[in-house]
This record gives structure tokens, sequence and C-alpha cells, in this order.
């Protein structure tokens, strides 16, 4: 596949803005830096914070095994998203295909950007039904979101439909893999040599614990890299952010513990779920939540609301009618949840 082609002419053609931390790139210490009008008086971020956050990256790239150059970090997986949107998609002209009961930020994405979406709702067991987003697919659809392990369902889609997907979707296929750390599937950012037209985006904001600081990341081949460096802001990614993800990501063993920790916790929930007589149905996870079917999930939800409990009610999602979505919470706050169930 030819991803120039895929590319709107406007980003083809633009000029990238060149910010001064990105003509000097070279090591900070003992140089004097007068090329981009700070304060100089030293507070800990009165500096433009590395704009190809190198850092990060180099931790991170260890972590996943996934080499730097193929590597592009954003303000939120929704920032890395809406990169995506503006680099290949015409406003009024193209679409996109989403797969729901999915994620909403897709759809709000598309809307921004005036972007047809097409919408091929997953069968009953929440898989891709591949055929039919095959045949709704047109030469104007650029983008197909394949949410795995899904929200809100929290299941993992079958690899060979993936795989079909990538292999005979002629526009870029994303895989949102923000659940990608509580499933022992392999990411498919380790196929990213197999297909040119494969982006995969991961988060720090759920199993590494960092949904404060904002940080999202996009795994593509260098060609496609490099056209989402040319559209995003220089600084997007801020110094208080690269500096508390390069802290964290260092002790790595504490977020697989966690991640650890969650998983048996989610094994007991579903387990005491399942004795709650109301619940009528709980659906697999591969991520650090659960569906549930209940009897009547507007009034479970108000019930829980009352007692101080928040969680998420997703009637209004197709195929999820009466579904409440349970995130794992710490042990104490997931028996607060069980004992408040049993109580109403
Ligand atoms: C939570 C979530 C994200 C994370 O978005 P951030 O902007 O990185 O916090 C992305 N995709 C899905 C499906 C999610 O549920």
């Amino acid at each position: 596949m030819n991803i120039q082609d895929l590319i709107r002419p406007t980003v083809k053609a633009l000029k990238p803005y060149s910010s001064a931390r990105d003509e000097y790139q070279g090591s900070s210490n003992d140089m004097v830096f007068l090329d981009a009008n700070e304060n100089p008086f030293e507070n800990g971020v009165n500096r433009y914070p590395d704009p190809q956050q190198r850092t990060v990256k180099y931790l991170l790239s260890e972590i996943k095994g996934i080499p730097q150059e193929n590597i592009l970090l954003g303000n939120g997986s929704d920032e890395v998203l809406d990169l995506i949107y503006r680099a290949f998609c015409e406003p009024n002209q193209d679409n996109i295909i989403t797969l729901p009961p999915t994620y909403g930020m897709y759809n709000v994405l598309a809307n921004i950007n005036a972007i047809e979406v097409k919408s091929v709702q997953l069968d009953e067991n929440f898989q891709p039904k591949v055929e039919t987003i095959l045949d709704i697919a047109n030469s104007n659809s650029k983008l197909l979101f394949i949410c795995s392990p899904n929200n809100p369902t929290g299941n993992s889609f079958e690899s060979k439909s993936i795989e079909r997907l990538v292999k005979e979707f002629n526009g870029i296929v994303v895989i949102d893999e923000a659940y990608i750390d509580f499933s022992n599937k392999i990411s498919w950012a380790s196929r990213l040599g197999d297909f040119s037209n494969l982006i995969v985006t991961q988060t720090l904001s759920k199993a590494y614990g960092m949904a404060g600081i904002r940080l999202g990341i996009c795994f593509a081949s260098e060609e496609i890299i490099s056209v989402l460096n040319r559209i995003k802001p220089p600084y997007n990614v801020n110094e208080l952010t690269q500096q508390k993800a390069i802290v964290q990501l260092e002790q790595n063993e504490l977020t697989q513990k966690q991640v650890q920790a969650i998983l048996s916790e989610r094994d007991a929930l579903i387990h005491k779920l399942s004795e709650i007589s109301f619940v009528s149905n709980i659906y697999p996870s591969d991520a650090n939540f659960v569906l549930a079917k209940v009897d009547d999930a507007t009034k479970r939800y108000n019930q829980l609301i009352k007692k101080g409990i928040v969680i998420r009610n997703r009637t209004n999602q197709p195929g999820c009618e009466n579904c409440l979505r349970f995130t794992i919470g710490t042990p104490e706050e997931n028996k607060i949840l069980i004992d408040t169930l049993k109580s109403i």
C-alpha cells in the first residue's frame, strides 16, 4: 500500500514549524541557551521541553521492544488519535469506520474534523464482522479503528480477524491497545514490519497509573511517524509529564506488580458479581474492568450513586442493553462495591 497516497494534500505540502529546540539538539551541559526567549533563571521548568521526548522514548523502547524511530508521543492518546485524523482525513470528503460498542472518542474526533463515520456493530460475541466491514469500506475510507481489548466490552478480538482487516482494508488500520498491558496477547506493534498501513496506540493512563500526566503512545512505520511529527505541536508533551513518566517507567516492576494485583482482583470481583441476584451475565475481560448485564442498569446505577459509588452505565451503547461497566479498584474499594450490591 502506498501511504503517501493516503496523506492529505495540505499535510504533504506543509512546511513544518521549526522550533528553537528542534534546530539545536546537542546535549545541554555547558551550553549557553539564548535561542528560545526563555526566562534564564532556573526553576525546573523555565526551559522548553524536549520536543522529541528522547528519554521517555528510550525507556518505552526498552520496555516495549519497539525502536524509538517507530514511536510518537502525544498529550494523551486522544491527541495521537486527533493527529491521525488530521494527517489522513480530508474534511467533508473522507470517512472512517468504527466498530461499536466501542470507545466514544473516535466519533467525537470525526465530528470535530467533519469526517463521516461508518459503523459496523460487533457481533453477539462482541467480535468484528470482517466481511461486512470490508464491504462497507469505499475509496474514501481512510481509517479503521479496532479497539482490542475493547472498551466497554473488555474482550480482545480474534487475531485472525484483526490480521485479515489489516491486510485487506485499503486505508490505515488503527489498533487501540489502551488495555493491552492487562492482556496476555502480544501487541500488534510487534507486526509493524509486516503491515505498512498499521498504527498501534497505547497509553500511560491505564496500567501505568499515570492518567493525570496525559501521555499517549503511537507505534507506526517511520514513514507514518514522520507524517505525524510534521503536524504535531512542537512541545506537545510538557516537561513535568516527561519527568514523571521517566521516574515511573524506571520502576516498571512496580507497574507489573500492580497489574498482577488488579488481575487477581478482577477474577475475585467476577466471582463475587456472579453471586449477585440481579446480575445475569458477566462478559469475559482482558482489561481492568468488567461489563455485566443486570436486570435494570439505570436503576442499579442510580442506587450505587446514592451510596457514593460511581460506575459507568453503558445501557445506551449498541448491544449493551442493561449493561454496567465496573473498573477494578483496590481490594477495599471492590469490597465496598460488592457489599453495596448485596444490600440494594
Ligand atoms: C482510556 C482509553 C484511552 C486512553 O486515552 P488517554 O487520552 O491516553 O488517556 C484510549 N483508548 C481507549 C479505548 C480507552 O479506553
